[in-house]
Order: C-alpha cells, then structure tokens, then sequence
C-alpha cells in the first residue's frame, strides 16, 4: 500500500494527502467555509462519505448546500437516519425498515404495535433536535454478511436480515448514529448530526413490508429537511397553501363538483356552477387550438372490448 496518494480537484490542480486522509481534510486544507458547508463528496464519480478515508489515487469534488439535488437527497436520507435514532430512542424495540429521500423529503418505516400519534410526531422532532446538537457522527462500518445477519437475527430484525441477505455481497455496510441506532445501508451520508440545520416532520401513514399486503404492516413517518430554516418555512407555507386550494375541498365548499360512490372514486360530475367553470375553459381552449393552427376532432367514448383489451384498461 502506498504512503500517500494523488487527489485530483475539480480545477486539475493534484493535492498530495497521506494514506487515510479523507475527502473532509482536503475540504478543510482548501478553506473552512468549504469544510463547513461540504455535504459528501464525489470521488471517481461515486458518492462517498466526507469523512471516508481515499483508498487510493482518485478525481475529488465536494458537494455543498450548493450543489443541487444530489447533496439534498444525501441530507434528507441523512435525516432519515436522525429520525430512526429518534425513534429507537424513545421507543426501543421498535423495528426498521427503509428510509430513502423522495421527492419533497423523506420517509422511515417502522413496525411497532402501538400506533403514532401527532403528539409522538412532535415529542420524536424534539428528540430529533436534541440528537442532532450531540454533533453524533455517522460512522461507516464494514460487516461481513453472515455475522451481520447473525446479529440482526438475535436482535429479531427479521426485516433488516431479508433485504441483507438479498442485496449484500460478502461484506456490506452498516451505519450509526450514537449508541442506539444502526442500519444496513449504502450510504452516503452527511459526516455529523450537526450539520442538519432545519427539519420536520410532516405525518405518519400505513405502509406494507416492501409494499406487498401480505407482508407486515408498518407505520411510514414522512418529514423533509432543508439546508436552512428560511427554505424550510418557504417550503411549508407552500404546502399549506396547496391544501387550502385542494381542489376535492374547493370543490366542496364552492358546490362545483361531487364524486359519486356508485360510479368510482376519481369520476367527477360537475354540478351546475363547475360545470359552467368547464365550458368557459373548453371555449378558451378550442378557440387557442383554432388560433394556434390546430384542427378538432371527435371520437367515441365507448369501443369494442377487444379495444380496452389490448389497451390493458380492461383488467382494471
Ligand atoms: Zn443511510
């Protein structure tokens, strides 16, 4: 092994670092501020943790609250993990199942018997807070397979010893936070709780084991995280908003529309007002089409069965 190796930035420039250097020490030998704000680096075009020492030579970029969706997406399922040690710290025997950043945020699941309540919503953020102030690091450890899922078999994890047996290799990696929480995972994540400026949690839906009705219900906590408090407060009036223009509720309230349980969820029929609404929005319409160049047509509402067949409709 070699006593140091070869790091290539983003300018071309090449940093010589000692062997067991990490990605975190070239941010801090570059600038503090760059240290500070760093959120996972890129190392020969992978994700890798800040503070995961290079294995060899190797092209590097740091990632920052500026970088876009990539480093948000490693901050909320760092999130995620923040909301799990809640979690098993408040609620220990609880189990887990996944907890990945999507769109607007992140989700954990959980199976525990006793359902959530908004009240349990707001003591776990609290918990969140104070866990994220301990300035916890997320350490990354290699287990080889078959003692992995020997332990996480005595501990009943059953859910955590399918998804290893499937999707490891001979070894996989574990993360932790503190001393109650660690979970199978790929990484990456943010090197610190502390970095996790502003977060909350949102609501807590049903969920099934690898969505499939026939495995274990579980309860699925979503919240999202921003890289500051000010993002966050835009984000949440946004929702709020949107829920006071739903339209299954302005629909209501206004006496536009009903959606009737004899023909289906999801069909609506236009009361006499959402149905003028309608008209005035189709003559709009048809008259930008005739202006635009575009020509109407006219087809059936109802076809042969034979039609609905091939299109894949007919078995639903
Ligand atoms: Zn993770």
């Amino acid at each position: 092994m070699s006593s140091s190796y070869f790091i290539t930035l983003p300018d071309h420039s090449r940093k010589e670092v000692p062997a067991g250097a990490s990605p975190l020490e070239v941010a801090r030998s570059i600038g503090s501020r760059l240290a500070d704000d760093a959120v996972v680096a890129r190392v020969d075009d992978k994700l890798w943790d800040l503070a995961r020492p290079f294995e060899g030579d190797a092209t590097l970029e740091i990632l920052t609250s500026r970088s876009g969706e990539e480093a948000l997406k490693v901050y909320r399922h760092s999130t995620a993990h923040l909301l799990a040690a809640a979690v098993l710290e408040l609620y220990p025997g609880t189990k887990l199942g996944v907890g990945p950043a999507i769109e607007n945020g992140f989700y954990y699941d959980f199976e525990r018997e006793t359902p959530f309540t908004t009240e349990d919503l707001e003591r776990i953020e609290k918990k969140m807070q104070e866990i994220r102030d301990r300035d916890l690091p997320y350490g990354r450890v290699i287990v080889p397979k078959e003692e992995g899922l020997r332990r996480y078999h005595e501990l009943g994890e059953e859910m955590k010893c399918e998804m290893i047996a499937e999707k490891a290799g001979e070894t996989f990696t574990e993360y932790t936070l503190g001393p109650h929480f660690s979970d199978f995972c790929l990484g990456p994540h943010v090197p610190s709780s502390k970095r996790l400026k502003a977060f909350k949690l949102l609501s807590v839906s049903g969920a099934y084991f690898k969505g499939d009705q026939s495995r274990q219900q579980l309860q699925r906590i979503y919240g999202t995280s921003f890289f500051n408090q000010k993002d966050l407060d835009a984000y949440l009036v946004r929702i709020e908003e949107a829920k006071r223009r739903d339209h299954r509720v302005l629909g209501k309230q206004l006496d536009l529309l009903s959606i009737q349980e004899l023909a289906g969820p999801g069909l609506i029929f236009f009361h006499p007002k959402g149905a003028l609404v309608r008209k005035l929005l189709e003559d709009w319409m048809r008259e930008q089409y005739l202006a635009r160049g575009y020509s109407l047509v006219s087809t059936p509402h109802i076809a042969r069965e034979s039609l609905w067949q091939i299109s894949g409709h007919l078995d639903n």
